[in-house]
């Protein structure tokens, strides 16, 4: 949280094109491991396939090396034709008829001389296989072999063709007759090779396929059926027979070999598409994190502006009091750097040691649980320089997603500056309420003179009384003489106190209260703010002939407020009102213009008890266009006046938490009420 989170376009560019590379990397891989897996899947079946034809052709070659055997078996069975020649015949026949793939038999002596033959009834186009001239060479070869090794032996194949420009390719075999050890003559078979492949494979085996015997070089001998259309696999096993060797080749098609669509390919290829679609979903995915994280981005890079250009402190703290984070008004607020405040635990850098203990205190509180007030509540912080300033701070849990409180979120404000205003507005405010007073004086210096003027002159008559008593000569009734002058003395007392209290009252009211910074708010009673200001009322009430009336029920409660303050707002309305009455103006039924100072209790709406005061002139009434410019201050009607009375009232009335109204009074008139609150009592 404390490092600055990357702004949305620090992220964007570079990750974006990071992320589309590992795309393309990641399904060019796919594309390359799936084609791999499917050339390997289907060289795995080619193989499979090749390894099963192979061992197909190996049992059609043991199958024909059998046959051969057999064959052998049953020729050693044929005796010489020398006692029985017919008897040779009919068993030479027989064993042709039920052996296709001999061509012909001969008996031969022990130098070769033909005894007995029998050519194969199914050999057409009078074809004399054997025994041909051009044969016996080889033929002698053979059985020079055979004898020496005492076994059947083989000849090459050679290819015997027959009248109608067709032939066969035929092989000799000599087997070797022995009586009691000793050579007597010699069988000589000849074999068709298209027989063998015709008559020994298993027919099954070999059904829809080319079956051929080759030279080990490839040079095809002898095949049969047709060689399988389209494609085809070729399997080769040799075929060892002693004195000639061959290879029997196997052209199967290769339709067999396709692979089913539930083989591995169809399968490696149906998991193919299923990774495919879940790339695809992971894609879609991808797409929907980064248009979040985007998102998220540019919400944390606008809070990081936010909190960067805030004016407030912005601290965190964990449950424990170790700050988790701070914005950088706060490190300007403290004159501290991030780090140096980060993990910081209490007492923090910033708490003047004096009140750290309080601080402490306060700290205990809060981890108690106990709800701190919504309004904050005001500290006092310490830069590193050792200086001083006022902080408000407004603090609220720190509530985490699950709901659990991991800490406190603070917001600190300094205060210096708001002190500084308060007291300079203080201040202009004090020197208003000068001015205003200051007029006040002025105003009433004349009154004061005038006033002063009864009192000094009775003095002094009765001064100059007395001094004519002391100084006639005495009579015989000097005690009655010297009565007179204490009576005289008397009164110039009784005068001299008069003018006393009223330079008295004047003094109180203009000296200037204690001045406090705040409202004095006390206990008065609404009777004692009159009388307060009865003697400079009267001054001016008396010299204008204006009767004042107070009219205040005997239930009704003290007001709680600052009494001074108060007091020139009931003398300012009260001199506004007798001016409103000039003495040209008619006066009321008594006789008299009359001015009425009222206070009584009050009870608003919600509860609370109030003292509610009015003071009602009979003079000419509010006209409009004064009425709307009532409260501005410098507007007046009066040549002498200052336009500030009415604004200072209700500046000191909200102050109080009332509110300055006027309306008008019967029958002519202005009626100015306002409430204060009522003492408890
Ligand atoms: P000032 O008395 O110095 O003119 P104020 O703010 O006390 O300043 O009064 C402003 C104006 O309001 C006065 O000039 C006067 O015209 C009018 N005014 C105040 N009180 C009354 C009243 N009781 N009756 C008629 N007019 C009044």
């Amino acid at each position: 949280m404390p490092t600055a989170p990357a702004t949305a376009s620090t992220i964007k560019p570079s990750g974006h094109h990071r992320r589309w590379l590992l795309w393309v990397a990641m399904v060019v891989l796919l594309c390359a491991l799936v084609g791999t897996a499917m050339v390997l899947a289907r060289r795995f079946q080619e193989i499979r396939v090749q390894e099963q034809l192979d061992q197909e052709t190996a049992t059609l070659v043991s199958d024909i090396r059998a046959g051969l055997r057999r064959n052998v078996q049953t020729l050693q069975a044929l005796r010489d034709p020398t006692g029985d020649h017919e008897g040779w015949v009919s068993a030479a026949t027989d064993l042709l008829t039920q052996r296709r793939e001999i061509a012909a038999l001969s008996w031969h002596n022990a130098a070769l001389g033909t005894l007995a033959e029998r050519t194969s009834p199914y050999l057409v186009n009078g074809l004399k296989p054997h025994l041909a001239d051009d044969r016996l060479q080889d033929i002698a070869a053979v059985c020079a072999n055979a004898r020496r090794a005492s076994g059947a032996m083989y000849s090459p194949s050679y290819f015997r063709p027959s009248g109608d420009g067709q032939g066969l390719e035929l092989m000799e075999m000599c087997i070797p007759a022995l009586q009691q050890g000793k050579l007597i003559g010699y069988l000589v078979v000849t074999y068709s090779l298209q027989g063998i492949l015709t008559e020994l494979p298993d027919r099954v085996a070999v059904r829809g396929r080319g079956l051929a015997l080759t030279e080990p070089d490839g040079t095809r001998l002898a095949i049969t059926w047709q060689r399988p259309l389209g494609r085809v696999v070729v399997t080769e096993q040799l075929l060892e027979l002693p004195g000639n060797v061959m290879k029997l080749r196997l052209d199967s098609p290769r339709e067999r070999f396709d692979i089913s669509p539930w083989g591995a390919t169809g399968l490696v290829g149906a998991m193919s598409t299923l990774l495919l679609g879940v790339m695809g979903l992971l894609g879609w995915d991808m797409r929907l994190r980064q248009r979040v994280e985007l998102a998220l981005a540019e919400a944390l890079a606008f809070r990081k502006a936010m909190e960067d250009s805030l004016v407030t402190g912005l601290r965190a703290r964990d449950m424990s009091g170790s700050i988790t984070y701070v914005n950088p008004a706060f490190c300007q607020m403290v004159g501290l750097d991030a780090d140096a405040l980060l993990g910081k635990g209490l007492p923090a850098p910033y708490w003047p040691p004096d009140m750290a203990d309080e601080y402490q205190r306060r700290q205990a509180i809060r981890l108690a649980g106990q709800v701190l007030p919504r309004e904050g509540f005001e500290s006092v912080f310490m830069r590193p320089d050792g200086t001083c300033f006022p902080v408000l701070i407004i603090e609220a849990p720190l509530i985490n997603a699950e709901g659990t409180q991991t800490g406190w979120m603070s917001a600190i404000l300094d205060l210096t500056e708001q002190n500084r205003i308060e007291a300079l507005s203080r201040a202009s405010q004090d020197r208003l309420q000068a001015t205003a007073r200051l007029a006040s004086v002025g105003e009433m210096a004349s009154l004061l003179s005038h006033e002063l003027n009864q009192p000094l002159s009775a003095i002094s008559s009765y001064a100059t009384g007395a001094l004519n008593l002391l100084t006639e000569p005495h009579d015989a009734n000097q005690t009655s003489q010297l009565g007179d002058v204490a009576d005289a003395m008397t009164r110039i007392q009784a005068q001299a106190d008069r003018a006393a209290k009223v330079i008295r009252s004047v003094g109180d009211f203009v000296r200037r209260r204690e001045h406090t910074g705040e409202l004095a708010r006390e206990s008065v009673s609404p009777s004692s703010l009159f009388q307060a200001i009865w003697p400079l009322l009267t001054l001016q009430a008396s010299r204008e002939h204006i009767r004042i009336e107070l009219d205040t029920p005997a239930d009704c409660p003290d007001a709680l407020c600052d009494r001074t303050m108060v007091e020139q707002v009931l003398l300012n309305l009260a001199r506004n009102g007798m001016q409103a009455m000039p003495p040209e103006h008619p006066p009321t039924s008594s006789g008299y213009r009359t001015l009425t100072l009222s206070a009584h209790p009050l009870s608003t709406p919600d509860g609370k008890h109030r003292v509610l005061f009015a003071v009602t002139d009979h003079g000419a009434g509010l006209p409009d266009d004064v009425a709307a410019n009532l409260f501005t201050p410098f507007f007046t009607t009066k040549a002498e006046g200052m336009g500030l009375g009415l604004s200072l009232c209700r500046t000191v009335v909200e102050q109080h938490g009332g509110t300055l109204t006027h309306a008008p009074a019967e029958p002519c008139g202005t009626a100015f009420c306002f409430s204060l609150p009522a003492a408890h009592t």
